[in-house]
């Protein structure tokens, strides 16, 4: 590719002598792994550059149009004019920013909105808005579960999932990924009168499966515990009203709290918590990830809400997006890839590699023919997985996945990994 516009691989800082009693020698082994990587002439899949955005299915990649396959731009929002429309009249009527807390001068007309839009898509009584999803489970699970409390997660859960146990200095339990037989054991080890919230995921994001609500439900219940699930990936394409995979499990009367995200269906950025429990509202007292932190954008939270208005009507693109996802799980698997579920259980299609040479190699592979997916690793991955992860688009056309599949054809025999 084209040195002027290909991004050099960024420099960890191999070079100089670091200050004595050095804090971040503790990273040598990671700088020299990657280092070893990078000498063997691979770009780095960590130091991609978008150069343009054509649409949310196609970007400019060193000076190539690409193909987009690792994003969770889920249900193609990014583009759509309403949203974007909504964003540039809120730039201009309120400006470019809050600079302030949602609890003092951060709180804007389109912030309630935004919540009146969750509250209505959800169903729910009350709905708050934080920066990032990642601060909405931080802020939420820290402050529902303290010292002396009991935290049940999957062990697959995500890191703003962990992160959120360690702020709160609960008791963490950790059940093995997906097995409600695991949960129910553990959930009868605990202390009857103790507080226990269980922490489910939707969609759990590394191999796309999705997890058993209605039987871990029915044991969390049986253990008297609260259940905060997480729809990250669930949101916009789960469900009859498109509210996650708790939607679609029938559970909907049992989840105490929903946590999802403005990051990927709603194709912007920002988290929720969504709840029908009477005393809710307090968080926004106590919680330290909603109040020690500037709100969102004015412009940001207008393109949620009219995001999130549009796909409570968007059965169309819901039913693009779940033909995509069968038509490309089926078509690796058919090349002989290896795959992180055996149908496709969400808009996320893992495929699986023996090591991060063969990986990275074919994600350079369909990176040089005009495909983007995500490399993913450990400690992101389970069980030290090296996984390409594509995820769809409901703005994908039929010709878009015919390519991707060849692509993964052609990349895969030049590699060497499929037949
Ligand atoms: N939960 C899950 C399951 C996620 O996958 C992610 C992001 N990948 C988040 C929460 C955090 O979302 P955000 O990007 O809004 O911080």
């Amino acid at each position: 590719s084209d040195a002027a516009t290909t991004p050099d691989a960024v420099r960890l800082g191999d070079e100089g002598t670091p200050p004595a009693g050095d804090l971040l020698s503790k990273f040598d082994a990671l700088i020299a792994e990657r280092q070893a990587l990078l000498d063997t002439g691979v770009r780095d899949p960590y130091a991609i550059v978008m150069e343009e955005v054509l649409s949310p299915t196609a970007a400019i990649i060193s000076g190539r149009e690409t193909i987009l396959l690792g994003t969770y731009n889920y249900m193609g929002m990014t583009f759509d004019p309403d949203v974007v429309a909504a964003g540039k009249q809120a730039l201009d009527e309120f400006g470019a920013g809050t600079t302030g807390s949602r609890v003092l001068n951060g709180t804007y007309q389109g912030h309630r909105e935004c919540e009146d839009a969750l509250k209505e898509f959800y169903g729910t009584s009350s709905a708050i808005v934080f920066s990032t999803g990642y601060q909405a489970n931080l802020g939420v699970i820290s402050t529902l579960a303290g010292k002396g409390d009991y935290i049940i997660l999957d062990a697959d859960s995500h890191a703003s999932i962990y992160d959120g146990c360690w702020l709160g200095n609960a008791e963490v339990v950790r059940f093995r990924h997906n097995s409600v037989e695991d949960l129910d054991k553990r959930l009868g080890r605990l202390p009857r009168e103790a507080g226990k919230l269980v922490i489910l995921e939707g969609v759990y994001s590394m191999l796309g499966d999705i997890a058993p609500l209605k039987e871990m439900v029915a044991v969390a219940k049986k253990h008297g515990c609260m259940i905060l699930c997480d729809e990250a990936h669930g949101m916009g394409f789960f469900g009859e009203h498109g509210r996650g995979v708790f939607e679609e499990a029938g559970v909907s009367d049992d989840i105490d709290f929903v946590v999802g995200t403005f990051s990927k269906s709603v194709g912007t950025v920002g988290g929720f918590c969504v709840s029908n429990h009477p005393k809710f509202e307090v968080l926004r007292l106590v919680c330290r990830p909603y109040v020690f932190t500037a709100s969102l954008p004015p412009s940001v939270v207008a393109t949620a809400a009219a995001s999130i208005r549009k796909l409570m009507h968007a059965g169309e693109k819901r039913a693009h997006l779940w033909k995509n996802s069968r038509r490309l799980h089926q078509g690796l698997r058919d090349l002989g890839y290896t795959l992180g579920t055996p149908t496709a259980q969400s808009a996320i299609i893992a495929v699986i590699f023996p090591d991060q040479e063969t990986a990275v190699g074919v994600w350079q592979a369909l990176l040089e023919l005009g495909l983007y997916v995500n490399m993913a690793r450990p400690p992101a991955t389970p069980a030290g997985m090296f996984l390409l992860r594509c995820s769809l688009c409901a703005a994908h056309t039929d010709e878009q996945v015919g390519q991707i599949l060849e692509m993964f054809a052609t990349a895969g025999r030049a590699v060497g990994c499929i037949a």
